[in-house]
This record gives C-alpha cells, sequence and structure tokens, in this order.
C-alpha cells in the first residue's frame, strides 16, 4: 500500500508556519529548513535497523543496539534539496551523500535531468531522496527512477511540502515508496507552484529572488 507520512509534531509545525510567512528573510529560512529537516529525517529514519553488540560501560556489560548495515544514502535533488541536507547529516553524519539535477521544464513542468553523482554501490544500502517541493510529482517519480536502477535495498522520499495532485501521480507511478512530509497543501497552480506552499523554495533558500 502507498504510504504518506505527514510529520505533524508541533515543533516541525510551527517552524513550516515561520517559513511559509513572505517576510522571513533568507537567513531565517534557511535555517528553519535545516531545522525541519532534522525532526524529518528523525521520523524517517524510525524504522532503520538495529544490530545487538556487546559492549562494556565504566559500570558493567550489556547487549546494546548499533544502526545495522552499511551508512545510508542521502540524495539530494538539485538545488533545493540541498538546503535540506546539513539538517540531515546533523542526526546522521556518516550517511553518503548523492546529487542528482533535475530541472522543470517551464512549459511542460516534465523533469529533464542534467546531472547525476551518487555513490558507487547503492545495493544493500536503504537511500533517502531529499527534495523540498512535491508538487506535480514529476521531479521525485524521476529520481526514484533513476535510484531504483541501483537496487538499493530501500527507498524513502523526503520533502518538507506536497500537493494532493504530485502524491497521486507519485505513487501512482511508485506504490512501492513512502513520502515523508511536514504538510500536504491544497493544489499545484498553473506555473507548476504549490499553494498556499511557501514560494520558491530554492530562491528562498538561496536568495536569488
Ligand atoms: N518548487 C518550489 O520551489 N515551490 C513550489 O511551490 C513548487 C515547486
Amino acid at each position: 500500500m502507498p504510504s504518506v507520512i505527514v510529520v505533524d509534531h508541533p515543533l516541525v509545525q510551527h517552524k513550516l508556519t515561520l517559513m511559509r510567512k513572505r517576510e522571513t528573510s533568507t537567513r531565517s529560512f534557511r535555517n528553519l529548513a535545516s531545522e525541519v529537516s532534522a525532526l524529518l529525517a528523525y521520523e524517517v529514519t524510525r524504522d532503520l535497523p538495529l544490530v545487538y553488540e556487546d559492549i562494556e560501560t565504566p559500570l558493567g556489560h550489556l547487549r546494546a543496539p548499533l544502526l545495522e548495515g552499511k551508512k545510508v544514502v542521502i540524495v539530494s535533488i538539485l538545488r533545493a534539496g540541498n538546503g535540506l541536507l546539513d539538517g540531515i547529516l546533523d542526526i546522521l553524519p556518516s550517511a553518503r551523500v548523492g546529487h542528482l539535477g533535475l530541472y522543470r521544464d517551464p512549459v511542460t513542468l516534465g523533469a529533464i535531468e542534467y546531472y547525476v553523482k551518487l555513490p558507487k554501490e547503492l545495493g544493500n544500502r536503504d537511500v533517502i531522496i531529499v527534495d523540498s517541493m512535491v508538487a506535480t510529482g514529476n521531479t521525485v517519480v524521476a529520481a526514484v527512477e533513476r535510484i531504483k536502477q541501483g537496487a538499493p535495498k530501500s527507498i524513502k522520499v523526503l520533502c518538507l511540502m506536497a500537493a494532493p495532485e504530485g502524491i497521486s501521480h507519485f505513487h501512482e507511478v511508485h506504490p512501492d515508496v513512502p513520502l515523508y512530509t511536514a504538510a500536504i497543501d491544497d493544489h499545484v497552480n498553473e506555473q507548476g507552484y504549490i499553494v498556499p506552499g511557501l514560494g520558491d523554495a530554492g530562491d528562498r533558500m538561496f536568495g536569488t529572488k
């Protein structure tokens, strides 16, 4: 069954509201993006498998849990996914990081790939694809297609915000991939922006408008 997980933690919701506000500065927007993404990453990694190891503490010994297996791979969709990387790496400091350059054709809104740099072996790894906004869904659909070619152990998508149209489209094509988001907004407008949303996430993060 396709799953959409809305992370409704009060801290996430509060910080997302601050990000949405028109008057929020680039600096605050960037800091908030890091904070929200760390909280979302906490949820996305909730079911990572554990192994048990015998350890000694200063006062005794026990079988204690550690994360199992190979390091998680975070795949950032350029460019707005990069604004979420720092927050995620704060809680997963050993993660490997890949980058996927996909831009939206301004007329068709289709995703066009222009850059790919991924860790060599994705097999046996858990992959978290990160993008700020899932609007039409075309970009994450293309990103998951590309990552599936590497046959990883698991794939999840993490975003700040999604639109119902994008979620439907995404789960028609990839019903097996869970999507984690802080909010589901009303709709996508003709220019491909989420309404009410927060505007252009890349421009707001990087101060390019
Ligand atoms: N990308 C953005 O930056 N904002 C949207 O609302 C949709 C896609």
